[in-house]
């Protein structure tokens, strides 16, 4: 447990009786006190003596107390700032909580008060750290659960995988067509396993990859056509028919090609894994004031007004008679993904009359020209 008795604590206050008075108190109390006369000080003994609570007075010549205090808040979201107030500044004090100060002492103050404000605002210091211990601790073990996956399961997969591969080569010795037959079942279970994985892995790695960095402008009319036409050997396998109506060609998003990929890529594939035999697919775009809409609808079996509300949660599955298999992790994917573009994704769906899924997309990270907007037959052109 940490000792919140012994800590370090900054004052800056232009009034030397303030700075001297808090610093015999606080002294006293075993604190280890420095004190600052002005908020430039105050603010390189903030990066040099690295207090666990600060007390700044908000009016001071110079740089003010509130510009202190954000300046601090910036550099570290941990510390615990109090703001001392000379007179009559409600306003003030308002704004510097709002602005993360911890609390405020008005002037003048008691001894027991500035005790008792010290007392709180360490207690508050020391929750802060063990949360960030706590969140820091979390990340530590995803992060060794993704190693785990990765290397612990997927590369030993791998490796049976191969060993599979060379036992139907023949060359260790001869296969019946039995053993060939059962072999051959252990790949295509083997597979599945490694798509799973592989999936899962890709799934945490989206949320290590918050970063817009590396986005570009990726036109959606080919995208989608290419997705239709990578799938189509499956779909013609269910004889479904795909079909995408009104998508502008010129129509760009700023965002990550592949991610946007596999979007489609996910939604057209469920559309012909728990569509009927001959059913179809309609890919359409329609608008809103902000956002550019793409409608996923299929004439599959539905999903129950009940489940709706479940569709995208990691390794959610409907146990539906007769629908195809997976993991549950497609829509997950998707919907983080979307997240990371700003949009979401939103269900409607029929019970055996069919589904839809909608892409929604914030206008804002698209454009429908090169120029970032700019359309030369735009009626409302003012020139
Ligand atoms: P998977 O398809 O691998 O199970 P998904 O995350 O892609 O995982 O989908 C989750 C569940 O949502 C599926 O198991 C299925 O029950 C349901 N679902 C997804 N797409 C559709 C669709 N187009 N029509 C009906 N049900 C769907």
């Amino acid at each position: 447990m940490m000792n919140n008795d012994k800590k370090r604590i900054l004052v800056i206050d232009d009034e030397e009786v303030i700075c001297d008075a808090c610093a015999q108190i606080l002294s006293q109390e075993g604190h280890q006190v420095d004190t600052a006369s002005g908020g430039m000080v105050g603010l390189e003994k903030f990066v040099r003596f690295a207090p666990d609570l600060i007390f700044v007075d908000l009016k001071m010549p110079g740089i003010s107390g509130i510009e202190v205090l954000e300046r601090i808040r910036e550099y570290d979201k941990n510390v615990v700032v109090v703001v001392i107030t000379g007179y009559a500044t409600i306003e003030f004090a308002v704004e510097s909580m709002q602005k993360g100060a911890f609390d405020f002492l008005p002037k003048p103050f008691s001894q027991e008060e500035l005790l008792i404000i010290t007392s709180r605002a360490l207690q508050k210091k020391k929750e802060n750290l063990e949360r960030e211990y706590l969140i820091q601790e979390k990340e530590r073990m995803r992060q060794n659960f993704i190693a785990l996956v990765s290397h612990e399961l997927r590369t030993p997969m791998v490796a049976v995988m191969q060993y599979v591969e060379l036992l139907l080569s023949g060359v260790p010795g001869s296969v019946t067509s039995r053993q060939s037959e059962i072999y051959e079942r252990m790949k295509i279970r083997l597979n599945d396993l490694l798509q799973l994985i592989d999936r899962w892995l890709r799934l945490s790695r989206i949320e290590e990859l918050k970063i817009k960095e590396g986005f570009s402008d990726v036109t959606l009319a080919t995208l989608i056509d290419e997705v239709i036409e990578m799938v189509q050997s499956q779909a013609q396998e269910k004889q479904v028919k795909i079909s995408s109506v009104g998508i502008p060609s010129m129509l760009t998003i700023n965002g990550d090609r592949e991610m946007i990929k596999e979007v489609f890529t996910n939604l057209i594939t469920n559309g012909i894994k728990y569509n009927r035999i001959g059913g179809s697919i309609t890919i359409k775009r329609r608008e809103d004031d902000e956002h550019h809409i793409f409608d996923f609808t299929d004439t599959g079996i539905g999903i129950a007004p009940t489940e709706v509300e479940n569709i995208g949660r990691e390794f959610y599955r409907i146990h539906k008679e007769g629908a195809a298999a997976g993991s549950g992790l497609g829509l997950a994917i998707v919907k983080k993904i979307l997240d990371i573009h700003g949009g979401r994704l939103e269900v409607r769906s029929q019970e055996d009359q069919g589904s839809t899924f909608s892409v929604v997309l914030p206008k804002e990270e698209t454009s429908l020209n090169d120029e970032g907007g700019k359309n030369e037959k735009n009626e409302n052109n003012d020139h």
